[in-house]
């Protein structure tokens, strides 16, 4: 196994898969069959209060409408699991988590935090230019164990932070981006919240890592984040695997698609009578391998698989021209 390739598509069941989601599931899915290697479904439920699990069952029924299967994960349409790392639902793997933050903890990198999210805005700067990211100012580092005592002993609710001992040189290498250097530091971020629902840098690194991931294949949006879980697999003195983020899918007047627009969706778009094919046609279209969208079964578009001659601009998505 040791040289086998393993990505994994890692959808978070708030909604309807769109066509953003099937673009980063083809994707991976592609790089995987194109390698011979396994592909893992992982469902990234930790919220179980903003996920619901028909949208998990939607998404397994969209994935196999467009022909893009897994070796491992839940089965679609049946309980019961394949593969030999599951659970596949992060919602049933705390064991792990807390066994993940035990260990950082064990290497003093985990701090508790009082700090509301008020807190924080008012005790911080300007936010981020990125969409209401606040820098944590650190302030829970500086407590006493005696305070920490006094204010659990009160029953004061915290979270845990990872003590992050930046560098200021912190750096990976993306397959299609390339080198990737942090910009910004939001400061020490949480791993597990004060309602005790694990945080998901520390999830994914944990379930990355317990899966034997080697490829990780998801949209661009998480390049920025993918600094944090760089800083875990560090801390954890666990091999980096490989990072292929891959661009964002637009809306024509420049918004990124979302859960909510329903246009998009593939079960709508199937709804209106849509066929996989056109929509994977048009996948290989925007990747640069076709010269213009023809329909296409996945399997025949294996052979065309190559991450080096991939766009890396934003896609404009249409769903009208479908
Ligand atoms: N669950 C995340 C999402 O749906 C993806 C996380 C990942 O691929 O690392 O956006």
């Amino acid at each position: 196994m040791a040289d086998m390739m393993r990505g994994r598509f890692a959808p978070t069941p708030s909604g309807e898969m769109h066509l953003g989601n099937a673009w980063a599931a083809f994707l991976a899915w592609l790089q995987v069959r194109r390698a011979g290697g396994s592909l893992v479904l992982r469902i990234e439920d930790l919220d179980l209060g903003r996920t619901r699990p028909e949208f998990y069952r939607g998404i397994m029924e969209d994935l196999l409408w467009l022909g893009l299967d897994w070796d491992e994960g839940p089965l679609s349409g049946e309980p019961g699991v394949k593969g030999n790392f599951g659970p596949y639902r992060q919602s049933r793997r705390d064991e792990l988590y807390a066994a993940v933050l035990t260990e950082l903890q064990a290497q003093g990198l985990v701090y508790p935090c009082f700090c509301s999210r008020a807190d924080i805005r008012a005790a911080s700067q300007a936010p981020h230019g990125v969409e209401g990211v606040w820098r944590y100012p650190g302030t829970c580092r500086r407590l006493s164990e005696a305070e920490v005592r006094a204010r659990i002993g009160r029953g004061e609710k915290f979270s845990s932070r990872f003590f992050w001992q930046l560098r200021p040189e912190l750096t990976y290498t993306d397959l299609v981006y390339g080198l990737r250097r942090l910009d910004f530091a939001a400061g020490d971020f949480i791993l597990r919240r004060s309602d005790g629902i694990y945080a998901y840098p520390l999830a994914v690194v944990a379930d990355d890592i317990a899966m034997h991931i080697t490829h990780i294949v998801r949209g661009a949006d998480l390049l920025e984040a993918t600094f944090q879980q760089v800083a875990l697999y560090e801390a954890l003195d666990r091999p980096l695997p490989r990072f292929v983020h891959v661009p964002m899918v637009y809306t024509p007047d420049g918004k990124r698609l979302a859960k909510s627009q329903g246009s998009v969706s593939l079960k709508s778009l199937r709804a209106r009578g849509v066929r996989p094919e056109a929509i994977l046609g048009l996948f290989a279209f925007w990747a640069g391998w076709l010269p213009r969208p023809e329909p296409a079964a996945a399997r025949d578009l294996v052979g065309l698989f190559k991450l080096s001659t991939l766009l890396k601009a934003g896609v404009i998505c249409n769903p009208e021209d479908l």
